[in-house]
């Protein structure tokens, strides 16, 4: 421990295991592709394992989907296409509110899933992603009927078949915010789950069946990047919604110039978490840790810059440095784990390269110490100050649980030194004063701007970038727009 003074914020607290049973979870031994409402082989064959990145044990094998099961699917969500957007508004909707039921109902099994695939702290998934996804099901339910109101009463109709891909931070919740807009708009939806998390969207695929959703309406097609980029580019897809990588995303954009395909890009983001030297500094201190260190900093809209008031510098990190030592790294299914395992060997070796290079080129590391699991992927907190704005580790994404620290005088300089990015995809304010929170808020460009507090998604609020964090929104009405054509 960093303190030797015994005070009532000093103590540290010894905490029995306290992991969460996996009894519950009906896993399969292997899963196929999901297509015209039941599971089927993949054509050529093709089973990979998902592995447990917190043990590195095999999970399930999983149908990774070739080109010619692209083709199958869009073939069955095509016959599938004209009776779904045809079906009374309301009838839609009862589907939708039934697969927000039953993701409640299966909860729990969801969220030790969801951690047991990705490494993410139960903590995490129990009471963020999975409650967040069935949100999402129950907001579209609601907008079925009164689509024209989202898009200023316009008269519109759907798209048709939507190709939607998305990455492993967060699997079922990302499949949520593509899939409930999509359906909600009376569009059929294939989905392209990321290769190491592919098992709460096949669950998903099993409550479709509960839910009894007409065959074709949702496809999951696992696989891995190949599979995705078949389905960019396969005729007979009507829009693409993706959700990664800017590399990845300006491959997609590459690949459909000139098609006259709709896209949405939701990519990466350097978000700046600025902390004014009049903001409730423990509130703050909060807000850094929730910012960066939620899902191990595997968070497109992460804190990962933190801009401090040189005023405040010295008292802010000592703050932080002291809180770091608090986050309790371990296994995912232990309910008291704060920072849960990297979710693969390929992502923990980014975040080693990069941090590396912030060492490289000066800036001054601090990993709190802690015991490292022997097996799986682990990275510990991290804190990076003496960093200049031309640091890689200030300019690039690391996607992991590492926090590179800046300073500034003036508002002025707060805002250009946030704005200093290629990335827009989220900012924080933390001050005390009303006026200042939202003249900066307005001068930041960024498509989310949180004010004293961060990492707060709900599914009535549009999420998205500007810059190379992507365009187009996802959440509340500004979410039906993407996948909604015009009539007049
Ligand atoms: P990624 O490599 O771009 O992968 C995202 C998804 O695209 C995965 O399903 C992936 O499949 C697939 N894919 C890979 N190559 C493809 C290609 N050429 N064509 C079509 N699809 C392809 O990103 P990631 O490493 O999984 O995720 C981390 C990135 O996502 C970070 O940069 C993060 O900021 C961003 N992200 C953004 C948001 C947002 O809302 N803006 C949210 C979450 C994450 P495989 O995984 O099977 O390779
Ligand atoms: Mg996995």
């Amino acid at each position: 421990m960093s303190s030797s003074v015994e005070t009532r914020t000093s103590i540290v607290w010894d905490y029995a295991p306290a992991p969460e049973s996996v009894d519950h979870v009906r896993l399969k031994d292997r899963y196929g592709l999901f297509v015209d409402g039941e599971f089927r082989d993949p054509i050529d064959g093709r089973y990979v394992s998902t592995i447990n990145p917190a043990t590195e044990d095999r999970l399930a094998d999983v149908a990774f989907g070739g080109p010619e099961d692209v083709t199958a699917a869009i073939q069955t969500a095509r016959s599938a296409a004209p009776k779904w957007a045809a079906l009374a508004d309301l009838e839609r909707a009862k589907y939708l509110f039934r697969i927000a039921r039953l993701i409640q109902e299966r909860s729990r099994e969801l969220a030790v899933l969801e951690t047991m695939d990705g490494g993410k702290p139960l903590r995490e998934s129990r009471d963020t992603d999975i409650p967040l996804a069935a949100a999402h099901f129950f907001h579209y339910a609601g907008w079925t009927d009164k689509l024209h109101y989202g898009v200023n009463a316009r008269e519109v109709e759907p798209l048709g078949v939507v190709g939607q891909i998305v990455p492993w931070n967060f699997p079922l919740l990302m499949a949520a915010w593509k899939l409930a807009p999509a359906l909600a708009c009376g569009n059929v939806a294939i989905l392209k789950p990321a290769e190491t998390t592919p098992l709460t969207a096949l669950l998903l695929a099993e409550i479709c069946q509960e839910a009894e959703l007409p065959p074709g309406v949702v496809t999951i097609l696992p696989g891995d990047g190949a599979t995705g980029a078949a389905l960019v580019r396969a005729d007979g897809i009507d829009k693409i919604a993706f959700t990664g990588s800017t590399a990845v995303g300006r491959d997609i954009q590459a690949a459909l110039a000139g098609t006259g395909t709709p896209v949405t890009l939701e990519l990466g983001g350097k978000s700046a978490n600025v902390v004014f030297e009049d903001a409730a500094l423990d509130q703050a201190v909060e807000g850094i840790v929730n910012g960066i260190f939620f899902n191990q900093g595997h968070v497109c809209c992460a804190g990962s810059r933190l801009l401090v008031q040189e005023s405040v510098r010295d008292e802010v990190i000592a703050k932080l440095w002291q809180r770091m030592h608090r986050l309790r790294l371990g296994d995912p299914l232990d309910k008291n784990t704060d920072v849960g395992a990297i979710n693969s060997a390929e992502q923990l070796e980014r975040i080693e390269m990069l941090v590396a290079a912030g060492v490289q080129e000066g800036a001054s590391r601090r990993t709190i110490e802690c015991e490292l699991p022997e097996r799986g992927y682990w990275f510990a907190p991290t804190l990076f100050t003496d960093v200049s704005p031309a640091h890689r580790i200030a300019v690039e994404e690391i996607f992991g649980p590492v926090v590179s620290v800046l300073t500034f005088r003036t508002q002025a300089e707060a805002i250009e030194k946030a704005n200093n990015s290629r990335y827009g995809l989220a900012a924080g304010i933390w001050t005390d004063k009303g006026s200042k929170a939202f003249e900066v808020a307005r001068a930041l460009k960024a498509g989310v701007v949180w004010q004293n507090t961060y990492n707060h998604f709900d599914p009535t609020a549009a999420f998205g970038g500007y810059k190379e964090s992507g365009f187009g929104r996802e959440g509340g009405p500004a979410g039906l727009r993407p996948y909604l054509r015009v009539v007049r």
